[in-house]
């Protein structure tokens, strides 16, 4: 598969360090508010990587942190602690907050198809593999301690900015932000390992450590959490756009320098979602959740579907008429699942099959083209073949794209069923499948124009005292 890798920013053949065997790691969400689908785009079009690697007969094991102490309101460091942020806002412990906001995320997740990542670890709980790791650096010289605090020394890296992308002037986070200056820091671009004389007086979660009680740095968390469950090498991380700079920079600087080799090959990052008026964020504008998408009648699989229809290194605009759009296409393309019916006696036709799945990995095998997938899924319904081989390409698609198409079909074809039955009052269930059964294949014959099995179809039903009757809204039938 070629993917494209953010660090060598070119499209590179995936091939994991040790064959068919996939290390992958995931910034999980920071737990002080719920996800807003911004975010929850970046781990839907995570969950499709993962899938189509598995779907591809690589096996993966998959790590996501949970971040529950450290991270600033900026990503540099500077600003207020989110967690506590969250606990003044809705008068609860940071543990409490903690709880509850992981809990509603992989809610989020499971509306949204996105299966749980293999290990999810709570920063909270590696703080002494924190400890050791900020232990090597200062030894091995990477790190200083400064009015209190652990920084890291960016200056001691031949190469800090990996991410060509981002250069000195990105850092000016704090002077935008009004947020003073931290004058312990030797280089510009140096970050935080460990807080022990922070600002932040109320600090509720601390820690002992060798440089006196105190809290861990955000960026710390995901090398040691990657390190501590798939050991000093990652092949694929996955992290939204805005994460690249200074966070997975951070994260590349910790790990080498502890490590003297490189630590991870590829870098898989999605990019914004956007609204109208620029980048989706909490504080700006409608706070869009799976709640809220719930709340105005929308299916959370409709916005997986919608997300599907673009390249993950797009910049997608959600609008509530982009949604809408989603949504009409969804049901039809549902409709289209549950007007597909094999006859008993049907094979998949092996030809065709293969014919439509080529489509489908040429689409993923091309840096995960998703939209060029769903038109290999539309394509399905034109090939010259039978609805079992139909059917049996959209349930091997769905492995990957996990729309729930057919679930939603089997609904819609038992409530059908229900309505029928409802129609027809005193025909049992058993005798009514007959019938449908039968004008299913009659229909079939007459579409290939054997008209003498056919009529022998109707003359075998008339015999029992059923009548058929063709209209323009489909074959009906009469029991005398
Ligand atoms: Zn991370």
């Amino acid at each position: 598969m070629l993917l494209y890798n953010s660090a060598s920013r070119e499209r590179e053949q995936f091939v994991p360090r040790e064959a068919g065997k996939v290390s992958m790691y995931t910034c999980g969400p920071t737990v002080y508010h719920f996800a807003h689908i911004g975010n929850l785009r970046t781990y839907t079009m995570e969950d499709v990587l993962e899938k189509y690697l598995r779907y591809t007969g690589l096996s993966v094991k998959r790590v996501m942190n949970i971040t529950d102490v450290g991270h600033l309101s900026s990503d540099g460091d500077t600003g207020e602690d989110k967690m506590l942020k969250g606990a003044r806002r809705e008068h609860k412990t940071v543990l409490e907050i903690a709880k509850y906001y992981t809990d509603a995320f992989f809610v989020d997740c499971d509306k949204l198809n996105i299966k749980r990542p293999d290990v999810i670890e709570p920063a909270t709980n590696c703080i002494d593999e924190f400890i050791e790791m900020i232990e090597t650096l200062l030894k091995k010289g990477y790190a200083y301690e400064a009015g209190g605090n652990i920084y890291f020394d960016t200056s001691k890296l031949g190469k800090y900015y990996v991410f060509n992308d981002f250069k000195e002037e990105d850092l000016e986070v704090g002077v935008r932000e009004s947020v003073e200056e931290d004058t312990n820091k030797r280089n510009k671009a140096d970050f935080v390992l460990w807080f022990t004389k922070s600002k932040f007086e109320d600090q509720e979660l601390k820690w002992n450590s060798p440089w006196g009680v105190g809290y861990p740095g955000w960026h710390i968390e995901c090398s040691c959490i990657a390190a501590k469950h798939l050991g000093e090498y990652v092949d694929l991380h996955c992290g939204g756009i805005d994460n690249a700079f200074p966070h997975h920079t951070n994260e590349i600087a910790q790990s080498e320098a502890t490590y003297g080799h490189e630590w991870c090959k590829y870098w898989f990052h999605v990019h914004h979602l956007n609204t109208n008026s620029g980048k989706m964020s909490k504080s700006k504008g409608e706070f869009l959740t799976v709640s809220l998408l719930e709340e105005k009648g929308y299916d959370p699989l409709v916005y997986r579907f919608f997300c599907m229809q673009s390249h993950y290194r797009r910049n997608l605009v959600f609008s509530w008429e982009n949604l809408d759009n989603a949504k009409t296409a969804y049901n039809k393309l549902v409709s289209r699942v549950a007007s597909l019916t094999a006859a008993q006696d049907e094979t998949v036709d092996a030809a065709a099959f293969e014919e439509g799945k080529k489509k489908f990995t040429d689409a993923l095998d091309n840096d995960l083209n998703t939209s060029l997938a769903v038109t290999a899924l539309y394509d399905v319904f034109k090939l010259q073949t039978n609805a079992k081989t139909k059917l049996a390409l959209i349930e091997d698609f769905e492995r990957v794209l996990d729309l729930g198409l057919i679930s939603a079909a089997e609904k819609i074809n038992v409530e059908k069923k229900k309505a029928e039955a409802d129609a027809t009052p005193g025909v049992s269930e058993e005798l009514l499948a007959y019938i449908n059964e039968k004008i299913e294949e009659r229909r079939e014959a007459k579409k290939n124009k054997d008209f003498a099995k056919a009529d022998a179809i109707r003359d075998e039903l008339l015999s029992k005292g059923i009548t058929l009757l063709d209209t323009r809204e489909g074959t009906k039938f009469s029991i005398s």
